[in-house]
């Protein structure tokens, strides 16, 4: 027992929540398990919590029971909202609920930092919103840490290493401005009704500041063109960029004849870096 609240199975039946498919909603109504995954998101008790997609609210009453000291829930069906509603009265003052497209609101008029932010979502909006979260211009961004459920193998790509056939773009993106871990494997027996595939929770990090400097345009545009021919050679993918771009690469120690996913983080950045420049001076 988290809280005095009803079991999520008796919310769904007196709420009438039948799963929708169209909006991906595959709930999680293992309280002990939100709770689990509520403590991955860190200390709470001094922050505010942003979670999208609480559903039935499994999630959002393991945040409020570890201590989050204000939840901000933005959840897109309606039939959801008197569920909501009655987690909110158990917990005075401490859960507002936004109902609406989280794609659509800015959440940050609601929130005051420090901010985590925590979801289990549908995949697809999950890694749009990952996306936009991870690609600010202005570094550090206004989150402090990101606890987020993933088809296992989107998780994988998030946190891949070099070599690896997992290893692109969203792991770049992820790990140059963040400390990013998969922090706990899921089945699909764990939710109702259960998906074809397997999840995981990644726990995102930021860091203060990035990794390596790098303009965020230049290195995303880098990472795009040499992933989005992942196959050829870095002197074929990323010809459109530079005229000399052998030169470029041979200067930060990358072969031209390399693939896009033998190189490191350390390396794209001189990349981008050098590009930069070659670009300022013409
Ligand atoms: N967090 C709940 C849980 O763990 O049981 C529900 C998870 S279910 C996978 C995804 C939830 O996100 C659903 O409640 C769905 O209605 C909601 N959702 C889907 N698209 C959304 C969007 N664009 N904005 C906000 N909520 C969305």
């Amino acid at each position: 027992m988290i809280d005095n609240l009803p079991p999520l199975r008796d919310v769904i039946t007196m709420h009438d929540l039948r799963a929708k498919k169209q909006l991906g909603q595959n709930f999680l109504l293992d309280l002990n398990l939100t709770s689990k995954i509520a403590r991955q998101a860190g200390d709470l008790k001094d922050c505010d919590v942003l979670e999208i997609g609480p559903g039935p609210g499994g999630l959002t009453r393991g945040l409020l029971a570890q201590g989050a000291r204000h939840v901000l829930a933005i959840e897109k069906d309606p039939r959801a909202l008197p569920a909501l509603e009655q987690i909110a009265e158990a917990y005075p003052g401490r859960l507002t609920v936004i109902n609406g497209d989280a794609l659509e609101i800015d959440p940050l008029a609601h929130l005051t930092p420090p901010i985590r932010i925590a979801a289990n979502l549908p995949y697809n909006v999950g890694t749009e919103l990952l996306i936009r979260w991870l690609t600010p211009r202005a570094w550090p961004p206004f989150w402090q840490s990101l606890t987020l459920m993933f088809q296992k193998e989107v998780a994988e790509r998030i946190t891949a290493k070099p070599g690896s056939k997992a290893y692109g773009r969203l792991a770049l993106l992820a790990q140059w401005r963040a400390d990013a871990q998969i922090v706990m494997h899921l089945p699909p027996e764990a939710f109702v009704p259960a998906p074809k595939v397997h999840s995981a929770v990644v726990h995102l990090t930021a860091l203060p500041e990035p990794r390596f400097p790098a303009d965020p345009a230049v290195l995303s545009q880098i990472t795009g063109a040499a992933f989005n021919q992942r196959r050829k050679m870095l002197r074929a993918s990323l010809k459109g960029l530079h005229p000399g771009i052998e030169s470029l690469l041979l200067t930060c120690d990358i072969p031209p004849t390399a693939r896009a996913e033998e190189i490191d983080l350390e390396r794209f950045c001189a990349l981008a870096r050098a590009l930069s420049e070659a670009r300022a001076t013409g």
